[in-house]
């Protein structure tokens, strides 16, 4: 029969995790009903997930430093420069299939299409639900106005949560890329780290570690410790993650003010979260098990912790220890290229960013009753691909380079403050999907990488990614 115990056993984290996210949303549902907390004890209450999420951050950094210079130097900078464009090539197409797809479903389902059977009848035309609104007669004109002024008032916020001066436009994205300026490594995003200023600066000091003999051994081997030990502390902070996030999502929860808004905003949402689906359900694994021919369903499974962990974090970076537990333990891929892959991945890689900055632009232009030609939906599926690879894997950081896609194609920047009340939530899952992203990347690379990491374990002595 089947080994239960066992299986208890080896998954004991994840359904923790999983118990852990029920138990922590009917708990915000309680209190939220229940009890009326002040401000300070709101704190409180998000006291153990702020615990988690700094204990998380704090490990980003020697875990990206040492994966990034071993996984680096192990390799010979040809082979590296191989698995990189493999990478490189496959962030980049997978990130365009996610975009058409969410253009597809964003125009087919129309979500900021006003549509009543009142106005259609009206035009003599038979009811007809599904049909949208034409706008062909004036009268009917007059009803479509009058409809998207009504809609985009009840979407209005009251008052302007996003500050879009601060946006980086795409030349600070690419200059963030450059550390040289104040050798200024860390602290240049506000939420800590600079990942992608420190992953320029890792593969260049791997690449020099790699070629210098004995000496680079010894800066070799302190880096894979390094590496080991992040990882230990990595696994002990997992085991505190069940209660970070029970208390991470009720204190979301209890904060939420305006519930009303996912129903105006339902038909969005679904276009947006059913794009994610279809992509991380079909498209992804498609890709995966043709180039892999393994199933991608149990490479899913495997990342599982990861996905849930994305989900109540909102964000890939912070996320980026449990992907590699995952898919290091899990799904046995080579440390030699997750340590290359993933912290690139997460900081480059972002197919739901890219799939929800293309549905929400257009969303937008809907809104706005602004028709939108073949090129400027060309405009929106680069520019969308663009902001999603200048987004941070931080929180919300795909609305802010949102405004990158608005304005190329003519639309107000600050029409994002229409989109903002929902963007928790949907941020949530973009987040998993660009998660998962990567980890199919790093399957994916492994396989294509097969000769050179075969080649390789002949001709090395000490192999100090896979001890
Ligand atoms: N939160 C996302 C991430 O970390 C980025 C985004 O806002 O889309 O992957």
């Amino acid at each position: 029969g089947v080994n239960f115990k066992g299986l208890l056993k080896r998954n004991w984290l994840l359904i923790a995790t999983v118990l852990s996210v029920l138990l922590g949303i009917s708990l915000g549902v309680v209190v939220r009903e229940y009890a009326s907390l002040s401000h300070l004890h709101k704190q409180y209450f998000g006291f153990p997930g702020e615990i988690l999420m700094r204990m998380l951050k704090l490990v980003i950094l020697p875990l990206i430093i040492s994966s990034m210079i071993t996984g680096v130097a192990a390799l010979d900078s040809e082979v590296s420069g191989k698995i990189g464009l493999r990478a490189v090539i496959y962030y980049f197409s997978t990130t365009i299939i996610a975009v058409i797809l969410g253009i597809i479903l964003v125009m087919t389902i129309k979500p900021g299409v006003s549509q009543t059977t009142e106005h259609i009848d009206r035009a003599g035309t038979t009811p007809n639900v599904t049909t949208p609104c034409e706008c062909n007669s004036d009268v009917v004109k007059c009803d479509c106005l009058h409809q998207y002024k009504t809609k985009r008032k009840e979407l209005e916020p009251p008052k302007v949560p996003v500050d879009t001066t601060t946006i980086p436009p795409l030349t600070t994205t690419i200059m963030a890329a450059n550390i040289t300026k104040n050798y200024k490594i860390i602290g240049t995003y506000s939420d800590g780290i600079n990942v992608l200023g420190l992953i320029v600066f890792c593969v260049a000091f791997g690449l020099v570690i790699g070629k210098m003999g004995e000496k680079g051994r010894i800066l070799l081997e302190f880096f894979d410790a390094l590496n080991e030990a992040t990882m230990k502390l990595v696994q002990i902070i997992m085991c505190y993650m069940p209660v970070g996030i029970l208390f991470l999502i009720a204190a979301k929860i209890i904060e939420v003010e305006d519930w009303e808004i996912f129903r105006k905003m339902g038909l969005y949402m679904v276009t947006v979260l059913s794009g994610l689906a279809i992509h991380a359900t079909v498209c992804l694994p498609l890709i995966f098990f043709i180039i892999v021919r393994k199933n991608p369903y149990t490479f899913t499974l495997g990342m599982a912790q990861a996905l849930v962990t994305a989900l109540m974090i909102s964000s890939s970076s912070a996320t980026l220890p449990v992907t590699f537990r995952c898919a290091e333990e899990n799904n046995r891929i080579d440390k030699r290229i997750t340590r290359f892959v993933l912290p690139v991945g997460a900081t480059i890689n972002m197919d739901g960013t890219a799939l929800y900055e293309a549905v929400a632009a257009i969303f937008i232009a809907q809104l706005n009753d602004y028709t939108l030609d073949v090129g400027q939906i060309v405009t929106i599926s680069i520019t969308a691909t663009v902001a999603s690879i200048g987004a941070a894997g931080v929180p919300n950081a795909g609305l802010v380079t949102m405004v990158i896609v608005l304005t190329a194609v003519g639309l107000p920047a600050s029409d994002v403050t229409l989109i903002v009340a929902v963007d928790w939530l949907l941020d949530r899952f973009r987040t998993m999907i660009n998660v998962l992203g990567d980890a199919y990347g790093a399957g994916i690379v492994q396989k294509l990488s097969k000769r050179e990491l075969e080649r390789m374990d002949l001709t090395s002595d000490v192999d100090v990614a896979n001890p």
